[in-house]
């Protein structure tokens, strides 16, 4: 019957790396390479982790890092703390009260003050995106923000099997719970999704889905089938597990059932994709990793891979280049490249956007046309995902031509628009319109849709 029984069979002996196993900021201590570093080092691992997530396991550190390499290693500076993530205020602040033996509670509080300051919801993802239901109230765990696609977290999937430094959505993996979004109402998602018909797309991320077992990801999916829910032809799966724990496909105890699902999935119809978040070459070259992108592409399942830009990991074309390479030869669709966005460690990671246009051009113009897919730089922002098509000249003035790759009003998609050039701009925020214009063509509608929904929400009790 299935392709994917054909799959199964021992796993290579180099890959006995099979139980997962994860550190967490409590842990430090007993990965035996942080050994090697500086005690202060350690120390400062310790301080920043105490305000940004950290967990790593057993597979990243001892077949993704290269520890002769540390501390520069892309994968290290990818998932372990580093001093300079915080800024020199809020790290003193949270150093000082390591160094006199605070309480935990007086160390936890600090925290939640340092993560407020950190801007923990960019583009107005809580009060913008999360949609109301029949009863007109707000869909908690739901955003909808571009008309087709439907963003869903369920709560079961609300973590990662490793996190990555920079991460946008941070504050779901920290304590504070009025920061997270998640639910476990299937039933609530999929009457939404019959009662949206211009919905294509559903797009299930997290934290990772795929750290979920395979039964509850069933419970989301399955039904997807069902009548009344046609029109939802794509399911998009957002993870990073097949760079931090590709086991989830191969060795996992139920891997199988999980390629089950996906075939089924196809099978009735669906176009299912996974949304693969890499960052770096290096995570595509273990053979395990190899062995969970064939085991899913034989289900019918397409890979297309997105990921940000960051300084420290992977600000450099031939990287890229490498990256899109390797992944055309596995046949994983380049899709997105990200400009890091407006919070967290940001002024850690960010690259300029002419530098993010440099990287993206350097390395698009010597790969091959398959991967000249890959969008970007594009930026999540508020009003849609906004590409930085290049920086010219136009009647004597330098400016950055933009347009929307996704628009919260879709009028906007594909209209292209001009900003003054700025050298040091890294968001869209600090660009400003050319050619003596007060405002971009999109900013007062823009402020309308904000305002309305702001209403909305108060009379619906949110
Ligand atoms: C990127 C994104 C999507 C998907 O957009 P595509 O252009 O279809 O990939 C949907 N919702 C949100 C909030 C997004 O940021």
């Amino acid at each position: 019957m299935s392709q994917v029984s054909t799959l199964r069979g021992p796993v290579e002996k180099a890959v006995d790396n099979t139980r997962f196993r994860v550190f967490t900021q409590r842990d430090l201590e007993r990965i035996p390479q942080l050994a090697q570093l500086e005690s202060e080092q350690r120390l400062a691992m310790k301080v920043v982790s105490s305000v940004l997530p950290f967990r790593v396991n057993d597979y990243v550190i001892d077949h993704l890092i290269d520890w002769s390499k540390v501390p520069d290693d892309p994968i290290f500076q990818l998932t372990f703390p580093q001093k300079e993530m915080l800024l020199p205020e809020h790290f003193e602040r949270m150093a000082e009260l390591y160094k006199r033996d605070a309480a935990r509670d007086e160390i936890q509080a600090m925290a939640s003050e340092i993560r407020r300051e950190l801007n923990p919801h960019p583009a107005g993802q809580m009060q913008l995106n999360t949609p109301l239901g029949r009863d007109g109230l707000p869909i908690e765990g739901l955003q909808h923000k571009y008309r087709e696609t439907v963003l869903f977290f369920p709560s079961q999937g609300q973590t990662c099997h490793a996190y990555c430094s920079f991460c946008f959505r941070w504050p779901q993996f920290v304590g504070d719970k009025s920061l997270k979004i998640a639910t476990t109402e299937a039933s609530r998602l999929h009457g939404y999704l019959r009662d949206h018909k211009t919905v294509s797309d559903l797009l299930i991320t997290g934290g990772d889905p795929m750290v979920m077992k395979t039964k509850h990801l069933k419970q989301y999916l399955e039904p997807l089938k069902n009548p009344g829910l046609e029109h939802v032809q794509t399911l998009r799966i957002g993870t990073k597990a097949l760079s931090f724990w590709p086991q989830r496909f191969v060795t996992d105890a139920d891997a199988d059932e999980l390629l089950y699902l996906l075939e089924d999935l196809v099978e009735a119809g669906k176009h299912v994709a996974l949304m693969a978040h890499y960052n770096h070459w290096r995570e595509l070259d273990t053979d395990i990793a190899e062995r969970a992108i064939k085991r899913i592409q034989e289900t019918g399942a397409v890979i297309r891979s997105q990921g940000p830009l960051l300084a420290h990991i992977n600000d450099d074309a031939d990287d890229w280049l490498h990256m899109w390479n390797r992944q055309i030869g596995l046949h994983i669709v380049p899709y997105y490249m990200f400009v890091e966005r407006d919070t967290g460690a940001r002024h850690y990671f960010e690259v300029p956007l002419h530098r993010a246009w440099e990287i993206y051009r350097d390395a698009m113009r010597r790969v091959s046309g398959l991967g000249r897919t890959a969008r970007g730089p594009s930026m999540s922002a508020g009003p849609g995902k906004i590409e930085i098509q290049g920086v010219t000249e136009v009647q004597g003035e330098k400016v950055f031509v933009l347009r929307f790759i996704q628009g919260r009003n879709s009028e906007w998609v594909q209209r292209p628009f001009f900003a003054k050039y700025d050298e040091k701009a890294t968001w869209l925020n600090h660009l400003k319109p050319a050619f003596g214009e007060e405002k971009f063509f999109f900013e007062d509608e823009y402020e309308e849709i904000c305002s309305l929904r702001g209403a909305i929400q108060q009379a619906g009790g949110a």
